[in-house]
């Protein structure tokens, strides 16, 4: 993209609203030197060298003081924006931010935009689409898997992976394109067999890349984790063990979640929130019945579902319940099942062996009477088994809760290695990627059929197409607009 000229100098607070130690404004554009000169009084900025800070006071037009400031200068290129930037670091009044702004707006700067410094990063080059999304993903950060994701985007892995991807679709493009112009002899430039096999790459590596996006998603936002069972399985003291801390009332009166109970706990790097159901039965009591309904809406829309099954409890019950609450799941959920209250069940007659085996004696068979094996709780399946067997766990005193941990893990990264893998964290770009690998499909299927390079041209053109829109490589005012008015002002 070519720099732009002739812009405007914007001016905004960079740092949260509210009062801090400090805050930062900052001053980006042509005139960004000669307007914080105008308001400075101190050594001068307009012969600061580039990267330098000086100390000095912000004074009004009336050369009142209304702070001691510390301006850094930069020039451009070698700026965030790419153009000459002061940032004045004053000291973080809300009242001081709103007067330090308004005279720089005084003396000359307009007010920028939601995600304005960044748009101007990407509009001068300093940085692509893809790493500006990056950078705003940083700033959001709340998890270290989140955290080593927005640094491989804003660092320009991401994007380089797509222009290598794209370079190539762009070079047979070409070749296709050559052979239009002389449609007329019959030549083919364009090596076909070349061109499958590159389509088939391509367009595995682009679906692999969108494959992700589920995983990429839920690391970055959080994985809602509900937690499900009949009343008294031991949901909250499961949470509460989760959590390290008490926020979920235990108490062995059944019914007595009567909410949705959420919290987050970062484990092993990635952040999860965990969602506490009410216990799921039926209920004519109406606080209850709202209780369970949205409890049906979290599960509804669960990234993963964790079953407490209750050894002490009637298992028919809970099978009925677990396969209800397995038919509100969105498909493919991955589902970890539980056992809980191990410390009951693992010295005495009922053998948790018994109960994976499909022997089936568990203590709420002996005294429901009624016969449960594995296979059982198995057929109410729809859903993607995180792992066939079902975990021992006993919430009340820690025994097997590492297991689960490690089994919810195995379930987000679907086994796969964090730190290996590229992965798609945008929808944007997760869009792009779907209608990218959707063209690509169609190429395969023209190179197939052997039909004409011209109509084959056009398939690639989408795809090439599609995959510029995620960089920016292929860009217009309507998609910069979309993506930076999300971004705060100040950004
Ligand atoms: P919820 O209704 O599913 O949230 O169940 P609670 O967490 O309130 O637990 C119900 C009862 O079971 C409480 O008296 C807990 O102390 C008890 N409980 C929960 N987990 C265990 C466990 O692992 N072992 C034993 N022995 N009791 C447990």
């Amino acid at each position: 993209m070519k720099p732009m000229t002739d812009r405007n100098t914007i001016a905004a607070v960079s740092t949260p609203a509210g009062t801090g130690g400090i805050a930062v404004l900052r001053l980006s554009g042509p005139r960004a030197l000669e307007i914080a000169q105008s308001v400075w009084r101190g050594r001068s900025l307009m012969d600061a060298p580039a990267n330098t800070v000086r100390v000095g006071e912000i004074v009004t037009s009336g050369g009142d003081t209304l702070d001691q400031a510390v301006a850094t200068v930069f020039r451009t290129p070698h700026s965030f924006t790419g153009e000459d930037t002061v940032e004045f670091s004053i000291h973080g009044s809300p009242w001081l931010q709103r007067e330090v702004l308004a005279r720089l707006l005084e003396a000359g700067a307009e007010a920028a935009g939601p995600g304005e410094f960044s748009r101007r990063a990407v509009m001068n080059g300093r940085m692509d689409l893809a790493q500006a999304e990056g950078v705003a993903d940083m700033i959001a950060v709340s998890s270290r898997a989140a955290h080593r994701l927005a640094a491989t985007q804003m660092k320009g892995g991401f994007s380089r992976r797509l222009d290598a991807l794209r370079g190539r679709l762009v070079e047979l493009a070409s070749l296709l394109e050559l052979e239009l112009d002389f449609s007329e002899e019959d030549v083919e430039f364009a090596d076909r067999r070349r061109l499958t096999d590159l389509c088939s790459s391509a367009g595995t590596e682009v679906k692999r890349l969108a494959d992700s996006f589920r995983r990429g998603r839920v690391l970055k936002e959080g994985v809602a984790a509900v937690i499900a069972g009949v009343p008294n399985a031991g949901k909250s003291t499961l949470l509460n063990r989760l959590l390290d801390d008490d926020k979920a009332i235990v108490s062995d009166i059944p019914g007595t979640t009567r909410d949705v109970i959420e919290d987050t706990a970062e484990i092993d790097g990635i952040l999860y929130r965990f969602i506490d159901t009410a216990g799921l039965r039926d209920s004519t009591d109406t606080i209850e019945r709202i209780g369970i309904e949205r409890a049906n809406a979290r599960i509804a829309s669960a990234d993963i579902l964790l079953w407490i099954f209750d050894p002490t409890s009637p298992m028919p019950l809970q099978l009925s319940a677990y396969r209800e609450t397995l038919s509100l799941l969105p498909p493919d959920t991955p589902v970890i099942r539980v056992l809980n209250k191990a410390d009951l069940t693992s010295g005495g007659s009922v053998s948790q062996a018994d109960i994976i085996s499909g022997v089936s004696v568990t203590q709420a068979d002996i005294i429901s009477g009624v016969s449960v094996t594995q296979a059982d709780i198995s057929s109410g399946m729809s859903v993607t088994q995180a792992d066939e067997a079902i975990i021992p766990i006993s919430a009340e005193t820690g025994e097997g809760v590492e297991l689960l941990l490690k089994a919810l893990r195995d379930a987000v990264t679907e086994g796969r290695d964090l730190s290996a893998d590229l992965i798609v964290t945008n929808a944007r770009h997760y869009d792009a990627l779907r209608h990218t690998a959707s063209a690509l499909d169609r190429v395969g299927s023209a190179l197939a059929a052997s039909l004409a390079a011209d109509l084959i041209a056009q398939d690639l053109r989408e795809a090439i197409h599609h995959l510029g829109l995620i960089t920016g490589a292929i860009t217009t005012d309507t998609i910069l607009h979309t993506i930076f008015e999300r971004f705060c002002i100040g950004k």
